[in-house]
């Protein structure tokens, strides 16, 4: 068994600063969590809480329904993948993925034969099994990290722990190494841990997604639940590209009033009232040949297959994201300062309470 929980794991630094306030979490055996969360929220902290180098301030840490808060790095039974790869450099890529196993000493000793079918297997794996004579100077950024990750995941490890590992790959090959890690949990089923600030990462690679911020959880959730269903403005801001639009005003009467603007409610929310933030994303914003919200076009981003526009909404900007369908991907926008109408009335739209 090997589900990790977190439980009113808190985290304060010697300095004073709160790094994570009491965060309940847990990660099922087999399932791939990334957390999630802008730069300086407490992410790596709670990875560095589990892995044990850092001493956890509140709560408490189990793997496989026991506590660990106290047992040393080494004997938590994890696998660690950083932004750096920190491969030995004279070292050949065989040599790389075996040391851990070789340096095992007293019961936990392996002997040299199960060595070597783990390193095969890993290196059959990760695709690596031509470059394994190799040293990690010839070996691509990809292939780098795929051997970061092979010498993790020899070590039969319970959790798997990746803090950043895409990072210093270029996008291209971030792309291919995202695709490649799933399939790769997909085949060795290790109970992962991912930190990340990509929200594309997190949406493509996570069984779930953890979302921090200021040291709190905000959303745990499936990828898609929090991407249609976020918890807060937080979430629904913070996951999509372009972001929601999120508009501050008041519901009263089946409408939503925000200054100039004004409209109808969709069906969903018509019965809500009160000071509130309506939330559509930009793929949902329809353009109506009539009724609707009259809108001046700003400025409009054609990006091929698509195109972001954005529009001025009695006051407020808004983005409208329309997809290329057989022709123009903004058939009917040609030109900036148009006017049109457009449909904020959505069945996907949501209404958080302020
Ligand atoms: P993230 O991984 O989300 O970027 P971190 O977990 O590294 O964030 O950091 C969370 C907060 O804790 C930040 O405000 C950071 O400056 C602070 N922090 C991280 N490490 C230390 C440390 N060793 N001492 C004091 N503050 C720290």
């Amino acid at each position: 068994m090997s589900d990790v929980e977190f439980k009113n794991a808190g985290k304060v630094y010697d300095d004073g600063t709160v790094a994570l306030e009491s965060l309940n979490l847990t990660i099922n055996e087999g399932e791939f969590l990334v957390l999630l969360g802008p730069s300086g929220c407490g992410k790596s902290t709670a990875l560095r809480l589990l892995a044990g180098l850092e001493d956890i301030t509140s709560g408490s840490i189990s793997i496989g329904g026991s506590i660990v808060n106290d047992l040393p790095p080494g004997a938590r039974g994890l696998g660690m993948v950083f932004q750096s790869y920190a491969l030995y450099p004279h070292m050949s890529v065989r040599d790389n993925l075996s040391f851990g196993l070789r340096r095992a000493k007293g019961s936990a000793r392996i002997d040299k034969t199960e060595i070597s079918a783990r390193v095969d297997e890993a290196a059959e794996m990760l695709d690596l099994h031509r470059a394994l004579e190799k040293k990690p100077k010839e070996l691509s950024g990809g292939q780098q990290q795929r051997v970061a990750i092979g010498r993790a995941l020899v070590r039969r490890p319970k959790v798997l722990l990746m803090d950043e590992p895409l990072s210093n790959l270029d996008a291209k090959l971030r792309n291919r190494m995202r695709f490649e890690l799933r399939r790769l949990h997909e085949m060795h089923g290790t109970t992962t841990l991912y930190v990340t600030h990509d929200q594309v990462e997190a949406m493509t690679l996570a069984d779930r997604i953890a979302i921090i911020s200021d040291g709190k959880l905000q959303q745990h959730a499936k990828p898609l639940d929090a991407y249609h269903h976020p918890a807060n403005t937080f979430v629904a801001s913070f996951l999509g590209t372009p972001a929601m639009n999120l508009i501050e005003g008041a519901a009263a009467d089946g409408k939503f009033i925000a200054g100039d603007l004004e409209f109808g409610l969709p069906e969903h929310l018509a019965d809500r009232r009160g000071p509130g933030v309506y939330g559509v994303r930009p793929e949902y914003v329809r353009i109506l040949d009539e009724g609707g919200v009259r809108c001046r076009v700003g400025g409009i981003e054609r990006l091929g297959g698509e195109s972001i526009c954005h529009l001025d909404a009695g006051g407020h900007w808004i983005r409208a994201l329309w997809h290329r369908s057989g022709g123009d991907a903004s058939p009917v926008v040609n030109e900036d300062h148009e006017q049109l109408s457009v449909d904020l009335a959505v069945p996907e739209a949501v209404l958080f309470e302020k």
